[in-house]
């Protein structure tokens, strides 16, 4: 079976024609269920990565060569509309600021019912329950006060809570994590990593989850691939990475991380 997510040869570059590509060749496939983590130090290209499955690269990126399919879908020969469709509720994305992912001026309860009503074409009421369930779900204490607050009486790790549920809502088949921890304390880190953990488990979906740090998804990933200066240098099982990692830059990273 072809995987659910294969990106195969991706080059992108920014600039001047012959400027070096930000990612250079880059090949991975996501299994369907698998947790995929991929890891390498700030500016190798991870988040560009991610931003072309949704795709949605900056201005100015240019995609010199390759291909991305979902599901079989060709997602960079895709129009607008399948493109909506698929970021509304197949595949979802969580990023490193989540406060900044909300919108200040309007409540949680409003910003989480706002997909349901527009996606799920939930009533007012059905989709007020339904936020308070979600909230619920992600071990958000007090559902019903939280969905009357604004982003900025949350914590980071409330507010990421409520983009889980945001995230989750539409049951998607893949999610992209982007750092989803790094902006966050070691201890609510620990416990954003366990919901997604087990929200995976309950929802058999894909995670492509990415990360500056390897000691942060070898709790959750099935396999790893590093990335270092646009391309991928390595991929294997979790074990393989951290037992026998073949490449110098894997290598300083366990180093790293010990
Ligand atoms: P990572 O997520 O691994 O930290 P990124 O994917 O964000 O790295 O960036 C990869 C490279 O692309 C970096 O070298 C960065 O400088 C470059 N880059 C990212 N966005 C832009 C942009 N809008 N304009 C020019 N270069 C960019
Ligand atoms: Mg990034």
């Amino acid at each position: 079976m072809p995987d659910q997510l294969e990106i195969d040869n991706l080059t992108v570059s920014f600039g001047a024609e012959g400027a070096p590509p930000v990612l250079d060749g880059v090949s991975l496939g996501v299994a369907k269920g698998e947790v995929l983590a991929i890891v390498g130090e700030s500016g190798s290209g991870k988040s560009m990565t991610a931003m072309s499955v949704m795709k949605l690269l900056p201005r100015g990126a240019r995609m010199k060569a390759g291909g991305i399919r979902f599901d079989g879908v060709d997602i960079l020969g895709a129009d607008e509309r399948t493109m909506n469709r698929i970021r509304g509720d197949r595949v979802s994305m969580l990023f490193q600021q989540p406060k900044r992912m909300l919108d200040p001026t309007a409540t949680v309860g409003r910003q989480v019912a706002e997909p349901l009503r527009r996606y799920a074409g939930l009533s007012r009421h059905k989709a007020a329950d339904r936020v308070i369930e979600l909230l619920s779900d992600v071990g958000i204490a007090e559902p019903e006060r939280r969905a009357k607050a604004y982003a900025h009486q949350l914590s980071g790790g409330i507010a990421q809570r409520v983009m889980i549920a945001m995230a989750l809502a539409g049951e998607p088949e893949l999610l992209i994590a982007d750092e989803p921890t790094t902006a966050l304390d070691v201890t609510v880190e620990v416990q954003v990593l366990r919901l997604i953990a087990t929200k995976r488990a309950e929802l058999g979906m894909s995670v492509l989850f990415i990360s500056h740090d390897l000691g942060v998804v070898s709790s959750l990933a099935d396999r790893i691939a590093v990335m270092y200066a646009g391309r991928i240098v390595e991929v294997g099982t979790t074990d393989q990475i951290l037992r026998q990692p073949q490449h110098p830059y894997t290598r300083s990273l366990i180093k790293c991380a010990t």
